[in-house]
């Protein structure tokens, strides 16, 4: 062993402290192998090793490391919401800042260890377990419209199952998930002492995207975002569990209170501006109550447009290629007011949506617009609302909410449309457990049908078996 001289070594790292102390040296070197980087790396195979070691540390844990990691995790989530919300906010410049914040702070009812729990069969012919195993390290993708509160969900459930993980983050969101990221490793490490559970891609791509698909430490991936990338991780060759877009629809018909079915939209529709996926985009309403229905959106903080407001508003929104319509970006997450302004109009600085009356072929009734804009679209009967909502709905099967007391009608519209997420008479947050029963996650795994994400979700069923006559009865 080479000879040290302890108080040389002393010196070196009281003048480190100094220089870090007066901001000589303002970051570490990024992504240089296992050094203290707090999980942040340049490059992906350095990022997949690393998280492959932690899965190897987290597994000799046992149940006892990843309790204590989830309830870490949660708790610096809580305690910095307020913090990361407004650096998310100030970051991505969309949706709003109450409810970036309150995003983080119901990071409780994401569920932990508790869901996994084996299946267990005993008999004449012996006893059977099936274990619920991790599958090692998961490359999640998340999104820039929930970027923190995506990772710190993902981090719950993924470690809650025995993983580690590698995130590529939205490159609009890449700073809130470097700053989260390493906080989350800073708290798991003193709690535990396993260094780079959750690794963070400092600089994502679709490279880094591409090279999270073929790294071979990379057991699965999660994704969290829109059509492309779902596309995407789906011809990767890959397991991926996919939570895709959505476009949920609203039927509203002549059953119900139309104050409370108003009010109900307006509160998931308004939710960070629309940005959630189970958000409320479109509305048809029965002929015979829809004048009704609208001055009720309006008595509870809806502005109507119409006309050349309308057109202005959907030329600022949507490009036009031939007869199909993409969404510019520029006003996704953005305060009716603003809306209101591109639309050539002003709205009370009290007001939560937009809405208009449209036809159902309206780009607004078609697109996932993710901004507090909301169509209305009378039908002449509920059938024609269910057909209607079934084409906006694109058979993403992500989520649909209807207002009806009539139970058949529920019945035929959840049979149509088939979404994962169907909520009845609430808001569209009910369907996360906010408000309605159940639990929360950030991730529904709509494309490939998993669901709402659990702990569960992020597990290998593996079965373990012992024959033989082993009845103790
Ligand atoms: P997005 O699709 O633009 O980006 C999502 C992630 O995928 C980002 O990390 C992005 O960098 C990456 N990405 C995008 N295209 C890619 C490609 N071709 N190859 C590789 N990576 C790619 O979505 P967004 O605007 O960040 O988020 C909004 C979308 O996500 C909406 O469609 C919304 O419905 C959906 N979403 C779904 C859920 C769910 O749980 N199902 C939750 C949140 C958001």
């Amino acid at each position: 062993m080479a000879d040290f001289d302890e108080n040389a070594v002393r010196a070196i790292v009281r003048d480190v402290l100094n220089k870090l102390g007066s901001g000589e040296i303002k970051s570490f070197n990024i992504g240089s192998g296992r050094s203290d980087n707090n999980g942040i790396f340049d490059d992906v195979d350095e990022a997949a090793s690393a998280a492959f070691d932690a899965f190897k540390a987290l597994s000799k844990g046992g149940f006892a490391a990843r309790q204590k990691i989830t309830d870490a995790v949660k708790d610096v989530t809580v305690s910095r919401a307020r913090e990361w919300g407004e650096f998310e906010f100030e970051e991505t410049k969309i949706g709003k800042l109450e409810h970036k914040i309150g995003k983080l702070e119901i990071i409780k009812g994401v569920p932990g260890t508790e869901w996994i729990r084996p299946d267990a069969w005993s008999g004449d012919n012996g006893i059977t377990h099936e274990e619920y195993a991790p599958y090692g390290v998961i490359g999640a993708i998340t999104p820039v419209t929930h970027s923190i509160p995506t990772i710190a969900g993902n981090i719950v459930n993924m470690v809650a199952a025995g993983n580690a993980i590698v995130v590529n983050p939205h490159p609009g969101g890449v700073k809130s998930a470097v700053k989260a990221v390493s906080e989350f490793n800073r708290v798991i490490e003193k709690t535990t002492g396993i260094k780079n559970l959750v690794c963070c891609m400092a600089h994502p791509t679709l490279e880094t995207f591409d090279a999270i698909c073929k790294n071979p430490n990379i057991a699965i991936m999660c994704i969290t975002g829109g059509p492309g990338v779902v596309s995407a991780a789906m011809k990767s060759g890959k397991k991926s569990i996919c939570a895709g877009p959505g476009n949920p629809p609203v039927i509203v018909d002549d059953t119900v209170d139309l104050d409370k079915a108003a009010r109900e939209t307006i509160e998931g529709g308004a939710f960070d501006n629309n940005l959630l996926c189970v958000g409320e985009k479109e509305i048809f309403v029965l002929d015979k109550v829809a004048d009704e229905f609208a001055r009720a959106l309006e008595r509870n903080g809806g502005f109507r447009i119409s006309g050349s407001a309308l057109d202005r508003l959907t030329s600022e929104v949507f490009e036009r290629k031939g007869d199909k319509f993409s969404l510019k970006r520029t006003l996704v997450g953005k305060d009716p007011q603003k809306l209101a302004e591109a639309a050539g109009t002003a709205c009370p600085k009290e007001t939560r949506i937009l809405f208009a009356e449209t036809d159902r072929n309206h780009p607004f009734v078609i697109e996932e617009q993710m901004m507090p804009m909301i169509p209305i679209v009378r039908v002449g009967s509920f059938e024609e609302a269910v057909d209607a909502a079934k084409r906006a709905e694109h058979n993403y099967r992500h989520s649909a909410i209807i207002h009806s007391l009539n139970v058949e009608r529920m019945t035929l519209m959840a049979r149509e449309l088939n979404t994962t997420v169907f909520v009845k008479n609430g808001p569209s947050t009910a369907g996360l457990g906010l408000g309605g029963e159940g639990y929360l996650s950030y991730s529904i795994a709509t494309t490939t049908g998993e669901g709402i994400s659990n702990p569960k979700t992020f597990t290998r069923k593996r079965r373990c078996v012992m024959a033989g006559n082993l009845n103790i009865f």
